[in-house]
């Protein structure tokens, strides 16, 4: 055998810098935990990559953990406190631990032989999160590789199921369409035009000072599109909206479809899990009515990405979404065996993740998921009530989630003045380090945004974060000039 490849697969070695490794990670989550050191160390992309191209060049070297200390060094903080930017999940360390043997096992999942445990463990889970969500005895689901594959797999089955056309052979025949609210994730449009519905096939429907679907718009919207030829098969409802975490009225939505033979999905990529606490399972009413829903695990679920549930009211219907003869996969390519992930699912091969979702909740059980749901959503209450007592900040919108968009007036009156205020605030702090917070725009206006992922992450993390803020605008009117901004 090549003695370089029987060296790089050595079981000493692989112990040996496995126990290295798993020091360094410790380490680096202790300090992470205390809030002390940095967020990021912020770098703009040239000198990122400069750096790299630089290390790049070196002869290789055969001891990999200073190269992991440095990936480690030079990526942002997730478990850091002060980490309250977007919507990923600071993993739990066993859900790490357990990535680290799927990534060992490598279980391809498409057919059965090659994910046996792991088909049978996502069957479980996908399951028990249907019934977490009240979808019924008849509900089911799989796993993929985040919303943005699931909700495009969700949309799939709904026009295989409700659309007359038949696309899968005849291709796209008739104007097919959806409704969706304009707050609703990009993903969702593109899913959309990646089928082929076109711009005219997306209907979006207006949102109210909340960014809740316009549900009474439905109607109107619906005679419209029919008087111009446009076949409508599905209405998305967000359950939370990404930019403002706003839940959609699911049950108006879910009346809707039933009265005109439509497909519910609900996009709860980031805010289904509302559901498994009993303070704000009132979010998602009318869930239990989807066709269709997409649940992130990496987002409010603990786990490292990417572990995506698209469940259905209907199990079977998930069947129908693609309709392949793989001769050399299957026997029988028509029977509805759950045990080959690849009838249904987008992907091939995919990765085991079942697993990790399955070690959690075998280690910890629900109550942790409720713990997390409780404590992040309690603390964008907490950042609320704060922001209430400083007259220096505006709230966008009163938050339903963990999701909390606010920006910094001041004594400012002039509304342009204050977009570019909040714009540099933000990127002053971002080259600080010592928080990461992101921004978005909201009707034309730039707000700063927070999302409260890291269940450590205190009350007192937000009033410094809230103190640093008044900091930085004072920097940036008394025009202080901080070198490498972020791009943003
Ligand atoms: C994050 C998000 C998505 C996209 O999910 P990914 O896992 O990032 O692909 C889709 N919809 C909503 C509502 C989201 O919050």
């Amino acid at each position: 055998m090549n003695p370089l490849l029987t060296e790089a697969y050595s079981a000493d070695a692989f112990r040996q810098q496995g126990h290295a490794l798993i020091d360094l990670l410790a380490d680096h989550l202790a300090t992470a935990q205390t809030g002390t050191g940095s967020v990021l160390n912020y770098q703009l992309p040239d000198q990122q990559l400069a750096y790299w191209q630089a290390d790049f060049a070196q002869p290789t070297s055969a001891d990999p953990i200073p190269l992991l200390a440095t990936i480690l060094q030079r990526s942002i903080h997730l478990h850091h406190p002060q980490c309250m930017g977007h919507q990923v999940s600071p993993p739990l360390p066993l859900a790490a631990l357990t990535g680290l043997m799927t990534g060992m096992l490598n279980q391809g999942m498409a057919v059965y032989e090659m994910g046996m445990t792991a088909n049978a463990l996502e069957r479980i889970v996908t399951q028990w999160l249907a019934q977490q969500l009240a979808l019924g005895d008849t509900a089911g689901g799989l796993l993929t590789s985040g919303g943005t594959l699931a909700n495009l797999t969700a949309l799939l089955t709904a026009r295989a199921v409700l659309a007359r056309a038949d696309v899968w052979e005849e291709g796209t025949t008739s104007q097919l369409a959806i409704m969706v609210s304009e707050e609703a994730h990009y993903c969702v449009d593109r899913a959309a035009r990646i089928m082929g519905l076109g711009t005219e096939g997306i209907i979006k429907i207006p949102t109210n000072d909340r960014f809740q679907m316009r549900t009474g718009l439905l109607e109107t919207h619906y005679e419209w599109a029919r008087k111009k030829g446009l076949v409508v098969f599905a209405v998305v409802g967000s359950c939370c909206s990404t930019s403002t975490g706003s839940y959609d009225d699911l049950t108006a939505i879910a009346d809707f479809c039933e009265k005109h033979t439509l497909w519910f999905h609900a996009d709860g990529a980031h805010g289904a899990v509302a559901a498994l606490s009993d303070t704000y399972r009132h979010l998602v009413r009318g869930i239990e009515r989807a066709d269709s829903v997409v649940v992130d695990f990496h987002k409010m679920m603990l786990t490292p990405a990417l572990v995506t549930a698209v469940l259905y009211r209907r199990d079977v219907d998930s069947y129908r979404t693609f309709q392949q003869k793989a001769q050399y996969l299957w026997a029988d390519a028509e029977a509805k065996d759950w045990f080959n992930s690849g009838k249904r699912a987008f992907e091939c091969t995919k990765l085991m993740m079942s697993a990790n979702v399955y070690t959690l909740l075998r280690t910890y059980g629900l109550q942790l998921f409720t713990a997390n749901v409780e404590t992040l959503y309690g603390l964008a209450e907490n950042l609320v009530a704060q922001l209430r007592g400083r007259p220096d900040f505006c709230l966008a919108v009163e938050p339903e989630a963990n999701i909390v968009c606010f920006r910094y007036v001041g004594t400012e009156v002039d509304e342009q003045q204050l977009d570019r205020l909040n714009a540099q605030i933000r990127a002053r702090l971002v080259a600080d380090g010592s928080f990461y917070i992101v921004q978005t725009t909201i009707r034309g206006r730039v707000y700063l945004r927070v999302s409260l992922m890291n269940p450590l992450t205190t009350p007192e993390h937000l009033t410094r974060l809230l103190d640093e803020l008044v900091r930085c605008a004072r920097a940036e009117r008394t025009g202080l000039v901080t070198a490498d901004h972020p791009a943003s």
